[in-house]
């Protein structure tokens, strides 16, 4: 019998419950304590058998049910079968039961595109700074990015920490929320889920910038936003997740590095919060399935006040970052 549902609300279903998965792969790799570290480029450009696991994992479990999807993930795997434990085959229900939105309920599968970032982070990750690392799955409709998922594997480790010690009878009982992981997921017209939508500190500039990616270019452009306070964290799921936790203000990157697969989900999550992603001149990305991946003209993403930060970008920096 054919579903009821749509193709779109199916497929974030589904992706919800295979971000999960990949999120449980990330935690047992890990635990496991054979990273299996492979240089890409360079030292600070890092694969681990996590990443290679959760994208075959993420990317076979997709093509499965949806047989015409182009996906596009970002390790280069050999192609091999994939070993039957790494299928994820459920479909979250909540999302099941929400509304799809009307311009979306006529998309058929071979239109879309998804965008897989199986371990966002990873130098992060390889370091123990684990509440950086994300899993992400972005998707794509004529060019533009409508829908996400954001699993993040290790929310709440620091209180995990926590309760470890209040276990062995140093605190009171650990709180509700001591739960490890989360997965936030977010479609345009409908709206994000999974976590409190907090605003930043009013009328301060808190940046939010890359950690293992920084170039003179990163720093002018930050330093040019006059900022009262600088983070210096991995990953870009994570850096969009501060700014709907209202920990900062803007998260301006200006440099090549960051990828489509790196700004597909976050983006979707941020614009369906009335939050804005962009590149450093302030114009939007494109996510069709021909789209160089590098996104060359950098990255700036606010929940607020978008063009006080686009407007502060030095000329310096717009003209060395050509779309
Ligand atoms: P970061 O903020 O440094 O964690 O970067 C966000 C995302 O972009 C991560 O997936 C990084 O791996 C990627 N990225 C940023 N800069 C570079 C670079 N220079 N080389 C490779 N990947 C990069
Ligand atoms: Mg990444
Ligand atoms: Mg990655």
């Amino acid at each position: 019998m054919a579903s009821s549902h749509t193709v779109l609300m199916r497929l974030v279903a589904s992706a919800y419950s295979v971000a999960q998965k990949a999120g449980t792969i990330v935690r047992r790799v890990l635990a496991e304590g054979d990273l299996g570290i492979v240089e890409k480029t360079c030292a600070t450009d890092l694969q681990t058998k996590a990443d290679r696991l959760a994208q075959m994992s993420i990317c076979s479990s997709l093509a499965r049910k949806f047989p015409k999807l182009t996906i596009i993930g970002e390790e280069d795997l050999p192609s091999e079968e994939v070993d039957q434990e790494l299928i994820e085959d459920g479909q979250w229900e909540e999302i099941l039961k929400q509304p799809c939105p009307s311009q979306y309920r006529a998309i058929k599968e071979e239109d879309l595109v998804v965008w897989v970032d199986p371990l966002d982070g990873t130098k992060e990750y390889t370091e123990g700074l684990l509440d950086n690392v994300t899993v992400l799955i972005g998707i794509a409709y004529e060019g533009k990015a409508i829908a996400g998922v954001i699993n993040q594997p290790y929310y709440n480790y620091q209180n995990n920490e926590k309760q470890k010690l209040r276990e062995h009878g140093n605190e009171a009982k650990a709180g509700p929320d001591a739960v490890l992981g989360r997965t936030i997921w977010g479609v345009l017209g409908l709206g994000a889920f999974g976590f409190q939508l907090k605003e930043a500190p009013a009328g301060k500039h808190i940046i939010t910038t890359t950690r293992s990616h920084g170039s003179k270019l990163v720093t002018d452009c930050v330093t040019a936003m006059n900022p009262d306070d600088v983070l210096r964290v991995g990953g870009a799921g994570n850096k969009i997740i501060q700014l709907i936790e209202g920990k900062a203000s803007a998260y301006v990157f200006a440099s090549p590095g960051c990828k489509k697969w790196d700004t597909c989900a976050p983006e979707v999550i941020l614009h369906a919060v009335g939050g804005k992603l962009t590149d450093i001149h302030g114009n939007a990305l494109q996510y069709n399935k021909e789209v160089k991946h590098m996104n060359s003209a950098g990255v700036l993403a606010t929940l607020r006040n978008h063009n006080y930060y686009a407007s502060r970008v030095p000329e310096s920096v717009k003209s060395a970052l050509v779309p």
